[in-house]
């Protein structure tokens, strides 16, 4: 049996059999892993903590045909405030869920990984969940590959446009001479708020108010995501 130690984080968990659970881990050199944990709904177990979704940690495995067990864990972070907080704790839920979607088995992306623990330590700070959410998914799909440039149109390259489009089936934000059926058309200030939270770093991005906007950016980028890559489930619960 082989053992090995991944840092990771924990961005699910479901019961499984009477006392274990399964566990969908992020490793920063392993992408996606499911491992079994066992015993850890009994009162008195010692690895509760690492069950627990968001539970950030090295954790170690030992690995049978193919199969995962959790046989230690040593917490890092176990990010477990962000249950006081339901916005945090739901604007955490979705960026655990985007990982979930975006990664994969095997294949570690170190970009993503950083990304999640960064925005999920901004969130513990207290800054605006919705803030936060709304940076984290613009970073985030860029990694995935539908970035939004909000400078310049996506498709002819235009600099001079009236209006900006976030285009839901080629990805990207277009121009008024390159739209196609599927469009929603960004008011100015909600593309100006865009603009602003492209252009400030994730450490930065407190000095951003532009919360009455929030609402309306992350509907455009929930529904963006769900066009391109997967419906996010979680998010419906931040209206
Ligand atoms: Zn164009």
């Amino acid at each position: 049996m082989d053992t090995k130690t991944v840092k990771a984080i924990c961005l699910k968990t479901a019961d499984y059999l009477d006392f274990d659970k399964m566990l969908l881990l992020y490793g920063l050199d392993t992408g996606k892993i499911s491992a079994h944990i066992k015993g850890v709904k009994k009162p008195q177990a010692k690895l509760k903590f690492a069950a627990q979704q968001f539970c950030f940690g090295e954790y170690q495995l030992s690995e049978k045909n193919g199969r995962f067990l959790v046989v230690n864990c040593t917490e890092i972070e176990s990010f477990f405030d962000l249950r006081n907080n339901i916005d945090a704790y739901t604007c955490a839920c979705v960026m655990t869920e985007f990982v979930s979607v975006i990664g994969q088995e095997n294949e570690p992306n170190a970009s993503l990984f950083l990304l999640l623990i960064k925005s999920l330590l901004k969130l513990a700070e207290g800054v605006t969940p919705k803030l936060a959410l709304t940076k984290f998914l613009l970073d985030a799909i860029k990694i995935a590959g539908f970035g939004l440039s909000f400078d310049k149109c996506n498709c002819c390259s235009s600099t001079v446009f009236s209006k900006l489009y976030i285009d839901k089936i080629n990805g990207g934000a277009v121009c008024q001479n390159c739209k196609s059926g599927i469009c929603t058309p960004l008011s100015p200030a909600v593309l100006n708020c865009f603009k602003q939270v492209d252009n400030t770093s994730l450490e930065r991005i407190t000095v951003l108010k532009i919360d009455i906007y929030l609402n309306e950016m992350l509907i455009i980028l929930s529904s963006y995501i769900e066009n391109l890559i997967k419906k996010l489930n979680s998010i419906q619960f931040l209206f």
